[in-house]
């Protein structure tokens, strides 16, 4: 079911379903360069920060608010995501230009599917991948079939979620679609927690312990050329564990085959998953 909108929240462009969308694109946009930022909602300034870039770079911008089911290898983490439309259309009515699509499943995988299923080698295989049994084959089609129904000339992405980068590149081009994707750095809280839906489920107490994450991304960087990668790894490893965290992995990897590194180069990688009480949280820093 589409999320119910109440009528005064709608007064800049809301639609339901991409024939609608695409009529009024072809209608009322003709020729102008579409950006298209998907999203799950629950808005906050990570996600508002890829709408201004695109925004900058685009006539016309379309935001996406659909909480994809296929993505979701954990059905308790999919009733609990966080949904929050009446926020997040007043989020986004301060933006001109900005036209938001709130679709139900029916639209996004309409029975006439035009996803072909990609292969998506060894990024399905570790980290999130591993972690995630299905996740990546769940963004991929919905990514997909965003690309399909909407036609955007550009689409924005944040590096926080940087394996999930790697999988939309790689379905983009075994699908053959012209879209040009952009990624986009990481916005934090002033502690340097990165952004996330997930965080509002976090107490005072959790948000604190929450800063190993980036202290250790941090010693990471810091301490490349003092230790070797297994050293380094091992002391970080040991840092972490001292916090309430539970760390699900700590790994350097190659940022384009995502394959583990014996020496840190110059497109080196770290990245984190760790649950804060019931909270499942990923981050990574360039080295
Ligand atoms: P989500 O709603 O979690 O699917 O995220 C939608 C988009 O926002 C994805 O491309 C995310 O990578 C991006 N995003 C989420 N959090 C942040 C953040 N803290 N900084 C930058 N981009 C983000």
């Amino acid at each position: 079911m589409s999320p119910i909108i109440p009528r005064k929240m709608d007064t800049f462009r809301t639609f339901y379903d991409f024939s609608e969308l695409k009529a009024y694109l072809k209608n009322e946009r003709a020729g102008q360069s579409i950006g298209l930022v998907p999203t799950m909602g629950a808005l906050h300034e990570g996600h508002l920060s890829l709408v201004k870039k695109a925004h900058v770079e685009n006539d016309v911008v379309v935001v996406t608010i659909f909480v994809n089911p296929k993505q979701f290898n954990n059905q308790t983490d999919l009733k609990k995501y966080p949904r929050t439309i009446e926020k997040d259309l007043e989020l986004l009515s301060e933006f001109k230009n900005v036209l938001i699509c709130t679709p139900n499943e029916r639209a996004v995988y309409p029975k006439n599917d035009p996803y072909k299923p990609v292969d998506l080698g060894r990024l399905n295989e570790v980290l999130e991948g591993k972690y995630r049994p299905g996740h990546f084959d769940g963004v991929a089609h919905v990514v997909h079939n965003f690309f399909h129904f909407i036609q955007p000339n550009r689409a924005y992405f944040g590096l926080k979620d940087y394996q999930q980068f790697a999988v939309i590149k790689k379905m983009t081009r075994q699908s053959n679609l012209k879209v040009e994707l952009v990624g986009c750095e990481t916005i934090r809280n002033k502690s340097g927690l990165a952004l996330s839906s997930r965080n509002q489920h976090l107490n005072n107490k959790e948000l604190e312990d929450t800063l190993v994450i980036i202290n250790t991304l941090n010693f990471i960087k810091e301490n490349q050329r003092k230790y070797n990668i297994v050293e380094l790894k091992e002391n970080a490893i040991a840092h972490f564990k001292k916090s309430p965290l539970i760390l699900e992995y700590l790994e350097i990897v190659d940022s384009e085959s995502f394959e583990k590194l014996e020496r840190i180069g110059p497109n080196s990688v770290c990245c984190i998953a760790a649950y804060c009480g019931e909270v499942r949280l990923i981050d990574n820093i360039a080295l």
